[in-house]
């Protein structure tokens, strides 16, 4: 069984919005809606599980999956850092057959089926893996005054996007090692690398954007 979590349990701060940015419109429709058909359009797919806020999970439920007959398996309570919502999801999949998970930013509307397919293809054989573009600027090492401190060769770096796919058992076992540990992570990938498993790096997209701040809305506009 595959299942996908897509992670909808935080407010976006740096968009500067009301609403939490998911649910923010682009083309008179919100991000999360973008992001959750395509999931449930991919043929491989066969569980998917939203994470969100407490006090968003009514608004979900009329505003999105009522509004726009959308279906999804099921919806768990996320936590307070983004590796809390994932640690949440992952445990509501522990009784389900899942072998294979992704797991998904919410804000991340504009993936395509080629990285989804590609992602449980390479985690089928790698056990680990995440698609990833070489970042277009030369990226720095600042010190703490902020002057430059080296410069990392740019064919070596690789910008991670999501869907970070996984074995589940495998990644499952990993959140609850960092858990225990109080180890802090930015995302599942490192997770991985925390309990010693190498992550295969594959092909992404420039178009895979998150929406974090409100020029990626205007970027979106054209996307969709
Ligand atoms: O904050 P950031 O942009 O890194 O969040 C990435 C994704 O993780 C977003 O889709 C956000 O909704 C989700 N998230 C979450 N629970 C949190 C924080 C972030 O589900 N506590």
């Amino acid at each position: 069984m595959i299942s996908a979590i897509i992670l909808a349990g935080g407010k976006g701060k740096r968009m500067g919005a009301p609403v939490s940015k998911q649910f923010i419109e682009i083309k008179g429709k919100p991000i999360i809606y973008y992001t959750i058909k395509k999931f449930s359009e991919n043929k491989k797919i066969d569980n998917i599980v939203v994470v969100l806020s407490k006090d968003e999970v009514v608004y979900f439920k009329e505003n999105i999956l009522e509004k726009y007959n959308l279906k999804v398996d099921n919806i768990v309570i996320g936590g307070t850092e983004r590796q809390d919502s994932v640690y949440n999801g992952l445990k509501s999949l522990e009784d389900t057959n899942t072998d294979i998970v992704l797991i998904h930013d919410g804000a991340r509307p504009f993936i395509s089926d080629r990285i989804i397919d590609d992602g449980i293809k390479f985690a089928q054989v790698y056990g680990a893996c995440a698609p990833g573009v070489m970042p277009k600027d030369t990226i720095k090492i600042k010190n703490e005054s902020n002057f430059s401190v080296s410069t990392p060769d740019r064919g070596s770096l690789v910008a991670i996007q999501t869907p970070q796919v996984f074995k589940f058992n495998e990644i499952l076992e990993c959140h609850e090692k960092i858990k225990i540990n109080n180890i802090v992570v930015t995302d599942d990938t490192m997770v991985a690398e925390k309990c010693g498993y190498s992550v295969y790096l594959y092909d992404g997209e420039y178009t895979n954007i998150k929406v974090t701040t409100p020029e990626d809305l205007i970027l979106g506009e054209k996307l969709i």
